[in-house]
Parts: structure tokens; C-alpha cells; sequence
């Protein structure tokens, strides 16, 4: 440590007093599990799709795993998916009896590669594919191969595309809520889809308790308590977008030759979940990793190698040479709501005076 500050964070969640506030009364009110609070946060989701219809679950991989029921993915069906992604994807698919189909990723977006899929056998009609750090799928050129597409929303909520909100062309958009997402409720997650039926599936499975006739169901819900809180730091995201979208510019200007970024972080509309530098190879990326630290910045390596879902299950590596190279040399800054100016002034000189 040079620079006598206190270490900045690679992520730290920011709950205001109102936050506190709102939580406080759910807590007083007598009321704790799934309530008005959940109802009210899936109708302020619909209303920012100004459509459809949402299910408030416990987490992400919850909101995963019911999108693919809601489209009747099982037994002996290949859902594709991105190797550079959450294993949330895996556990999901696995856990609906379904097989992965595990594919590479665009090198300036990390997003799935539409015509990977093309080049695939079609016995799998069904794609999760991911904003990755809020970058935009293309989830058009994957419905006009004819896949249902589930839309993995976790890194792009509150972000808005040509076609309107992050997700809204999907046949199902799936969200967390977990402590280092966007907005949080500790944990927390959510499904979307213009589909009404899609949604009813969904819900019927959650509501496990006091139903007349049995099936094998789960309690997958999110409590009031979760509710509140989420539903007030919706009232934010324009401005945690804004925010965010500042920052990254900044972040920018200040790279030095050599360095770059992931495509599209200064496009209008981005949730820049994630600022991740591209360095020009491994030893670059430990070298930008630990002058970060000598800054007093800690910063992480979103997905690394051994993470990847191919890795993961064993697959020959030399199929995913994007997704490889991405894992080795990433890093990702400093980039949530708890940075002072001061901060980011800070995170910007010591971008401009590495050399790469
Ligand atoms: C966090 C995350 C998930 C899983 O969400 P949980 O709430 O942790 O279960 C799935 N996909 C992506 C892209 C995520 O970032």
C-alpha cells in the first residue's frame, strides 16, 4: 500500500437510509413472506417491460431453472448455452434433467456466438444465452433460427437496447438479486415473459403449500423482506445506469495504448455491470492486477479458466479459444455505486500510469 487510502473495493453494495427505512416497515408490519411486497416489486418489473407478466422467486438460478420448465425443457433435451458463463446455467439445466450444450463466445462482446448454433445438430431448440456485464445478446438473430430464447438478464437489468428494455424480445428474461448484483436483495431473482402461460408455470411451482391436488413442487420464494428492499432500489436504476455509464467513460479515456475494453460499454443505454480491461495476454494481466493493488485497488478476474463450463465438464478445451483467451486475460475494475469521486479520480490515474 502506497498511497495510505483505504483499499477500494471491488464490489460493495449501496443501501441508503431509505433502504433501511422500507425494510424497517416490512419488519413492523407483521408480515415477513411472499406478500404485498412481492406483487408490488413483479408489477414494477411488468411496468418497466410495459408488458407481460413476472414471477419474484429466491434466487437467479430459481428464476433459471423455472424459465426452462415454463418452456418445457427435460429429459433428454440440449439446451445451448455460453462456456463463458455462471455455472448457475449448468446447475439449472441439470437440475430440469436436461443435457448442455456448451458453446463458444464473440471475442469483442463474450456473448454467445449466434451462429455457433447454426453449425450445431438441432436436436436442441432451446438457448440461455447471457448479457454478459450487461453487453447485449442477440437474442433477434437467435429467434429467427427458430430457438426459444431464455435470456440470462443478471448483468443487464435497467439497461435499454434498440428493442427496449434488457430482455424484452426474449421469450423469458431471468434476473438475481444477489448481494453483487446491480440491485440486491441479499439474494433474490425473478423471471419475466411476455407469455402469460410461461409465467403461470412458473408460479404454479412456487406456490408449493395449500394446493388441492399434488405434484412435485418447491418453495422457491422471495420474502417481503427481500421484496422491499429490491423494489426500492428499482426506483434507482435509471440513475445506477447513469452512473455506471459515467464511470465507464471515464475509465475509457483513461486506458493506456495497449489495453482495451469489452465492445460497447460506451453505448447509450448500457448497464455496465462490469468494466473489464482486455490485456494482451496472461503475465500483462497479473502484472495490471497487482500495480491495481499497489493503488489500494482491488479488482478480480471475472471468470477464470478453470471456471469455464466447458472445463467444467471436461471438454477439449482447444473448442473454445475465445472463451479461453477471455479467461486469461481479463480483469475486471472497480465499477459500483459506493465509489466517491475521489475514488474514481484515483482508479483513473492509476489506469494511466500502467504500461502494458
Ligand atoms: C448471479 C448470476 C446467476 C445466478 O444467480 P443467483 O441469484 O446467484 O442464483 C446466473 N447468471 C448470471 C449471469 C449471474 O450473474
Amino acid at each position: 500500500m502506497v498511497s495510505g487510502m483505504a483499499l477500494i473495493k471491488h464490489n460493495k453494495p449501496r443501501i441508503t437510509e431509505d433502504d433501511i427505512a422500507v425494510v424497517s416497515n416490512v419488519l413492523r408490519s407483521g408480515w415477513l413472506a411472499q406478500g404485498p411486497f412481492v406483487d408490488a416489486l413483479e408489477s414494477q418489473l411488468v411496468q418497466l417491460y410495459g408488458s407481460g407478466e413476472a414471477c419474484a422467486v429466491s434466487s437467479g438460478t430459481a428464476a433459471l431453472f423455472l424459465a426452462l420448465k415454463s418452456l418445457g425443457a427435460g429429459v433428454g433435451q440440449k439446451i445451448a448455452i455460453p462456456t463463458y458463463a455462471c455455472s448457475a446455467l449448468l446447475n439449472a439445466i441439470f437440475l430440469v434433467g436436461a443435457e448442455p450444450l456448451v458453446l463458444d463466445v464473440l471475442p469483442d462482446t463474450f456473448c454467445l456466438n449466434p451462429e455457433n448454433i447454426i453449425g450445431n445438430s438441432r436436436n436442441e431448440n432451446i438457448v440461455i444465452g447471457v448479457d454478459t456485464f450487461g453487453a447485449e445478446l442477440m437474442t433477434d438473430s437467435l429467434k429467427a433460427q427458430g430457438l426459444k430464447v431464455i435470456q440470462d438478464c443478471c448483468h443487464s437489468l435497467g439497461g435499454w437496447g434498440e428493442k427496449g428494455p434488457a430482455g424484452a424480445t426474449a421469450d423469458v428474461a431471468v434476473f438475481s438479486f444477489y448481494a453483487t448484483k446491480i440491485i440486491t436483495g441479499g439474494q433474490g431473482g425473478m423471471l419475466w415473459a411476455k407469455n402469460f402461460d410461461f409465467v403461470n408455470i412458473a408460479r404454479d411451482f412456487r406456490e408449493h403449500d395449500c394446493r388441492d391436488e399434488y405434484i412435485p413442487r418447491f418453495n422457491m420464494q422471495l420474502t417481503d423482506i427481500q421484496a422491499a428492499l429490491i423494489s426500492n432500489q428499482m426506483l434507482r436504476l435509471g440513475s445506477i445506469r447513469a452512473k455506471k455509464s459515467q464511470i465507464a467513460n471515464r475509465y475509457l479515456e483513461s486506458l493506456p495504448l495497449g489495453l482495451s475494453t469489452q465492445a460497447g460499454v460506451d453505448s447509450p443505454g448500457r448497464m455496465v455491470y462490469r468494466f473489464t480491461v482486455l490485456t494482451p495476454d496472461f503475465f500483462t494481466r497479473k502484472r495490471l492486477a497487482q500495480h491495481m493493488l499497489d493503488n489500494d485497488i482491488e479488482c478480480a478476474i471475472p471468470i477464470e479458466r478453470h471456471e469455464l463450463l466447458h472445463r467444467y465438464l471436461k471438454l477439449d478445451p482447444q473448442s473454445f479459444p475465445v472463451a479461453e483467451h477471455l479467461a486469461d486475460t481479463t480483469l475486471s475494475i472497480p465499477i459500483h455505486g459506493c465509489l466517491s469521486e475521489e475514488d474514481i479520480m484515483h482508479i483513473c490515474a492509476a489506469l494511466r500510469t500502467f504500461s502494458p
